[in-house]
């Protein structure tokens, strides 16, 4: 039997119509028959990291099982990325969406196309805050999100989020 794994992706977009083109992303990844999704966050909008010239971004989390292995669940990903038109010029750049693995139960990797844990998400409150609305009792490396959120370094910056609520 195929393994299942349950995972955690974040999803960002500081292009265009932010909220549809991630609502979108969602849309293609469920129709993927070997993807269930299982739970949705708010959006959030955050202040950008990096260059912080440019457009506030929308950032949300989400949970997934599936049986396809985590380098195919990249693909998928980029796939995603692709068709809906990601430019990858800029590091750290504008992008009109952003599909990242942050976390896969029981998955730990360290190859130039994939590194589980995220290596970035633990400081990041812009990932941290959309993945502990969903995953509150999630640990990784022995502690809970919400010990790592209290020390970002942006949570200063908390009060630039503004929580967009789910649709129903
Ligand atoms: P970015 O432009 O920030 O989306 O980064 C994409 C690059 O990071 C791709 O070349 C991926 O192969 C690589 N990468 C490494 N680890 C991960 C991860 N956990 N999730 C998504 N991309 C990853």
């Amino acid at each position: 039997m195929k393994n299942r794994y349950e995972c955690y992706i974040s999803i960002g977009s500081n292009m265009g119509d932010k909220e549809a083109t991630i609502r979108k992303a969602i849309k293609m990844l469920a129709a993927s028959d070997k993807i269930q999704l299982e739970s949705v966050s708010s959006f959030y909008e955050t202040p950008p990291w990096g260059k912080t010239d440019q457009p506030l971004f929308f950032n949300g989390a989400l949970r997934v099982s599936t049986e396809l292995e985590p380098m195919e669940l990249l693909r998928v990903c980029q796939d995603i990325e692709q068709q809906l038109g990601r430019d990858r010029h800029t590091h750290w750049g504008p992008r009109t969406i952003d599909l990242d693995l942050l976390y896969i139960d029981g998955v730990e990797m360290d190859t130039p196309e994939l590194t589980l844990p995220h290596k970035h998400m633990l400081d990041r409150a812009f990932v941290l805050v959309p993945l502990s609305e969903i995953a509150p009792g999630l640990r990784i490396k022995g502690k809970f999100i919400g010990e790592y959120l209290m020390r970002t370094r942006d949570k200063d910056d908390m009060l630039l989020i503004k929580r967009i609520r789910q649709r129903k």
